[in-house]
């Protein structure tokens, strides 16, 4: 249709397929689904081991050059390009997306289903609590919060006898310890099997943690940007007898349990991932993790259903894997591994699956390739780079908003970040394919212009694609570029190797991928780095907290901007997830609300049940 209907609009017009009709199209079994409603359904992890012997198909990565504020269309670019491939080509594929949000869906972007006629429908479903894997996320994050302050206060409340005698109660008169019990003392050194034999010594450095409430790591997490738990003050009941600190909120996709769902490969692996977070230190420096607490297990079972990716389609009924959102910045920005598994075995050898990077490529990419690839073992085929007319004008210097046709700024753009963009791609050995993400104020002259300088630059194709306003249609070319481009030599690597030290794999990814002279690092994060390295966390790879708006720390800095040092804050890690981050300026991991935000528009119709205003 022309004018292009809102969103929500074009997603109710189109009845989906029962989700059991598509579970059985895509070759899965009956038993390998968990139908949630008419339209979800939960994909079994057995079915990767059913498909075991079944060759991969490709691994296309969608990433994006330095965007806009608004989003320069990776979401529907990803979703466009499975429909060309699917419904019109008749190929096999698969998109593998993260889920959104609801911090932003109520508060500035909106959702994340795509738009136009590139979606995952239904959009509401989609957008809002899905299979309510976020929520599994915030109850297991704050159970490990609650466990944390408990643990302190009823440390510092009893005796080492007492707490003894509660942590391993008696069982017809005689103590026995818990696995998880077992394997803490095992890591102290101490012989488990007598527990009426433990020196005093022994029993307590049993039951003290020994937190220090000043390095406490782990925070509380909810699912809204709500600006005033950035800061908050816990334990002022009388009952907790004093035990105040000041500690913090973060938004949900924050929470360390999201970047582990990302990367996981399995129950067990998620397990041990879970058991293995550092939720701060003891008085003498030493790691608590989150099975020192001894609440790895229930964190298991509170995300052993979350683990499994779900099914839904987009609106030309070809198959989407929605499973995961780890936030872009502290985190890798990622869909998850398993999803990516499961759909490569599912398209086939001749199949495609479409996965989607966070950010521009030198955040989304990079984290993509370094962190998600070198956990997963897969090796992706082409990189789709996305481009906008509008976001290569304020590359070129002209305002990051609508600007009327103009050569010059285009052609600025295309050379500089553009450019820089495809040659990040190529410093991990993958070809390039760039979509323009045409907008109905593109001239000709300026789509020509964008393709032929992205192939002057190195690209092995660049197409314009119109998915937004034609569907699958709209994106044939760009099937046809990337099918021609996954059929090339691909020679994959890594920019660094995980045994390389921090300081210099911070440093490799300042200077090759966003341009920087060098790095600075603040006396924290050197003391921090040191520290990590003593804690044998040296090896883990390196997930940089640094601006979407800029290759450099600097938003406002467009284009590729050069003679600059990267300054170095903070350094965190996560070491459950498998990662060390860097923080690059200051991040919020916990958004606000703006005066107006989008849930002014949202609404519900109490006689159709119908949602109006999401977009
Ligand atoms: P990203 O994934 O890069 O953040 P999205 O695909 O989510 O970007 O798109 C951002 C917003 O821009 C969405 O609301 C989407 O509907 C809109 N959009 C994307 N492409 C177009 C287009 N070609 N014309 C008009 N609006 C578009």
């Amino acid at each position: 249709l022309s004018p292009v209907p809102r969103d929500i609009e074009i997603s109710r017009a189109q009845t989906p397929k029962a989700i059991d009709q598509l579970a059985q199209e895509i070759g899965l079994l009956q038993e390998e689904t968990e139908a949630y409603g008419r339209t979800k359904a939960k994909v079994r992890l057995s079915l990767l081991d059913r498909l075991r012997e079944q060759p991969d198909g490709k691994y296309v990565l969608v990433a994006g050059i330095t965007p806009t504020p608004l989003g320069e269309g990776k979401s529907t670019v990803t979703i466009g390009l499975v429909q060309a491939l699917t419904a019109h080509l008749k190929l096999n594929s698969f998109a593998c997306l993260r889920q959104p949000s609801q911090g932003p869906t109520f508060g500035v972007k909106g959702g994340a289903a795509g738009g136009g006629y590139a979606q995952v429908i239904p959009m509401e479903e989609f957008n809002l609590h899905l299979t309510g894997d976020i929520h599994a996320i915030s109850a297991a994050n704050n159970l490990v919060a609650a466990a944390i302050d408990a643990r302190m206060l009823h440390e510092a409340t009893q005796t080492d006898k007492a707490l003894y005698s509660r942590l391993v109660p008696s069982v017809n008169g005689v103590r026995c310890f818990s696995p998880i019990q077992v394997a803490r003392l095992r890591r102290l050194g101490i012989n488990e099997t007598d527990p009426s034999a433990l020196t005093p010594q022994e029993v307590s450095s049993f039951v003290r943690l020994d937190l220090d409430p000043a390095k406490v790591t782990w925070q509380r997490v909810v699912d809204t940007n709500d600006r005033f738990l950035r800061k908050i003050t816990v334990g002022q009941a009388n009952t907790e007898k004093g035990h105040m600190r000041e500690t913090q909120f973060d938004i949900a996709v924050a929470s360390e349990i999201m970047a582990i769902l990302a990367l996981t490969d399995g129950l067990g692996d998620m397990k041990t991932r879970l058991g293995r977070m550092v939720v701060g230190s003891s008085r003498s420096g030493q790691p608590v993790t989150a099975e020192d607490l001894g609440v790895s297990g229930a964190l298991a079972v509170l995300m052993k259903d979350a683990i499994k990716p779900t099914l839904m389609q987009t609106l030309e009924g070809t198959p989407v894997f929605v499973h995961a959102g780890p936030f872009a910045n502290i985190a890798h920005g990622n869909s998850s591994v398993l999803a990516d598994k499961l759909a490569l075995k599912l398209v086939g050898e001749d199949g495609f699956v479409v996965t989607e990077a966070g950010f521009g490529a030198d955040i989304g990419m990079e984290k993509f390739f370094n962190i998600k690839c070198r956990s997963s073992g897969l090796r992706p085929n082409v990189v789709v780079l996305v481009a906008t007319v509008r976001a290569l004008k304020m590359h070129g210097g002209g305002p990051n908003v609508s600007h009327p046709s103009n050569l010059s700024l285009v052609a600025g753009g295309c050379s500089t970040n553009l450019k820089k963009q495809i040659e990040i791609a190529h410093l991990f050995g993958v070809p390039v394919v760039v979509a323009l993400n045409v907008f109905k104020t593109d001239t000709q002259a300026e789509i020509d212009l964008v393709c032929r300088i992205a192939k002057e630059s190195g690209a092995s194709d660049a197409v314009p694609c119109h998915h937004w306003a034609l569907g699958g249609r709209g994106s044939l070319d760009l099937a046809q570029a990337v099918k021609r481009a996954s059929n090339q030599p691909n020679h994959f690597q890594f920019l660094y190797n995980q045994e390389t030290p921090i300081v210099e794999k911070i440093r490799m990814i300042a200077q090759k991928v966003y341009g920087a002279d060098d790095i600075k690092l603040s006396v924290e994060a050197q003391a921090k780095i040191d520290y990590y390295n003593q804690q044998g966390y040296g090896n883990l790879p390196i997930c940089m907290a640094k601006t979407h708006l800029s290759l450099s720390h600097m938003p406002e800095l467009k284009g590729v901007p050069t003679g600059f040092t990267l300054p170095i804050r903070d350094v965190r890690a996560s070491v459950g997830a498998g990662f060390i981050y860097p923080l690059v300026g200051t991040m919020s991991t916990m958004p606000g609300l703006p005066t107006r935000p989008c849930f002014y528009d949202i609404d519900l119709d109490p006689v159709t049940e119908e949602i109006s205003g999401l977009f």
